[in-house]
């Protein structure tokens, strides 16, 4: 692990990140960019994954008590409008069906129902983030 070597009364406004682990899938994922030891000071929790392969995900449809948001993001920093894959996400108690083809972030109010997703094809990898917001 990282450690900063620093010092000056702002010193604790610097975190080290938490470790990157790969999941079942094979994917890259930070459970949050949040570390725990920054936890105290916010209950934001920020998850992301580098998404290189197809995969449907464990969730099957679900609420929260919190605001959450997903986007999906190019990692070509060159050309951010190059999003090379395609997700299925259901929406809502009908389980309307959303194709994702470009970059896109999605926003579930607390108690929408939400997901399954399916991740059907990856032609180049893309940048897959989870927010979620606690309502105060
Ligand atoms: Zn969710």
């Amino acid at each position: 692990m990282n450690t900063f070597i620093l010092s000056g009364k702002y010193k604790d406004y610097f975190f080290d990140p938490p470790p990157v682990t790969i999941d079942s899938c094979g994917q890259f994922v930070r459970e949050s960019i949040i570390p725990q030891s920054a936890k105290s000071i916010s209950s934001l929790v920020f998850n992301y994954h580098t998404v290189t392969r197809p995969y449907v995900s464990k969730r099957t449809s679900h609420t929260h008590q919190y605001h959450e948001f997903l986007a999906f993001y190019s990692l070509n920093l060159n050309n951010p409008q190059d999003f090379q894959a395609e997700i299925v996400l259901y929406m809502g108690k009908e389980q309307e069906k959303y194709l994702i083809t470009k970059p896109t972030l999605v926003s579930f109010p607390p108690g929408f129902l939400h997901c399954p997703m399916e991740i059907t094809r990856v032609n180049k990898p893309f940048f897959l983030v989870s927010i979620e917001v606690p309502v105060t």
